[in-house]
């Protein structure tokens, strides 16, 4: 399934494999002046390439490897348009992604496509995007920023203010350096449009919040595990228990991470 939504000039795809009537999980493309900023999963690829149809595309460029986000690169690519991802993305793109069992239910193998090394900035017709390495989501992971406009394109660096789950290859002490850097980006505020499909127009306040958020969190975890609490005890002191999603992907997404990922970050890294 493909929804769109419109900000100004901006045009957000969301896409989803549809199931009983429901979408399994949304994920955001973009398209700007030209510009296709990831290219959601492998199930709604066609979709993605009927929508676009007719519309100027010039370039594609991929926030990380993640099989969601990668889905119709070969679409575009067929087509003759350059696609571009962080030079760590490459051999994943480029070859068939190993994928968990939920992983290929939910999104599907993308055909693999030979990207090609991000440059630094991303020139549109009218505006000029800068590529920043933003890493701790995955270690490939890239946001697009436009300093005119104040646009950040973060792709899955943030999802929530009060994220309480992670991937188990995550890396916390990354995202909230990568957030850092956003927040000294030379703008008052950032219009933040992430790849879970949530815009905002005071990003920076957000990415604050989300930062004070996970201080606090990292300040509890590290008072129980001070009383020598387990991980899985000090996740159900503070968060009442797992989530269901735990279990659905094997412990690949959990509440579990986030505190064992917090139990080992130093105090002041966020
Ligand atoms: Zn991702």
């Amino acid at each position: 399934m493909i929804e769109i939504n419109r900000y100004g000039e901006i045009v957000q795809m969301m896409m989803g494999r549809e199931m009983d009537g429901s979408v399994l999980y949304w994920t955001a493309a973009y398209l700007v002046d030209g510009l296709l900023i990831d290219t959601g999963c492998a199930y709604t690829a066609d979709e993605l390439a009927e929508y676009i149809g007719g519309q100027q595309v010039n370039v594609v460029v991929n926030t990380h490897h993640h099989e969601d986000h990668i889905g119709a690169n070969y679409i575009f690519q067929k087509q003759g348009l350059p696609l571009y991802a962080h030079p760590l993305a490459l051999p994943l793109i480029n070859k068939r992604l190993p994928l968990r069992e939920y992983q290929e239910m939910v999104w599907g193998y993308p055909e693999p496509t030979q990207a090609l090394p991000v440059p630094e900035t991303i020139v549109t017709e009218n505006y000029t995007f800068r590529v920043l390495e933003t890493p701790g989501h995955s270690s490939d992971h890239i946001s697009l920023f436009e300093p005119e406009q104040g646009w950040c394109f973060s792709g899955d660096l943030f999802v929530s203010e009060n994220q309480k789950m992670l991937r188990a290859d995550e890396d916390i002490a990354g995202i909230i350096a990568s957030l850092e850097k956003l927040l000294t980006l030379p703008v008052e505020e950032l219009t933040l449009f992430t790849s879970i499909g949530r815009v905002f127009t005071e990003g920076k306040s957000v990415l604050r919040r989300y930062l004070d958020y996970l201080d606090e969190l990292r300040g509890q975890v590290h008072r129980l595990a001070g009383e020598n609490l387990p991980p899985a005890e000090i996740r159900d002191r503070i968060f009442g228990r797992e989530t269901q999603l735990a279990a659905l992907t094997g412990g690949h997404f959990s509440v579990l991470n986030l505190v064992e990922q917090l139990t080992g970050l130093a105090e002041g890294s966020s």
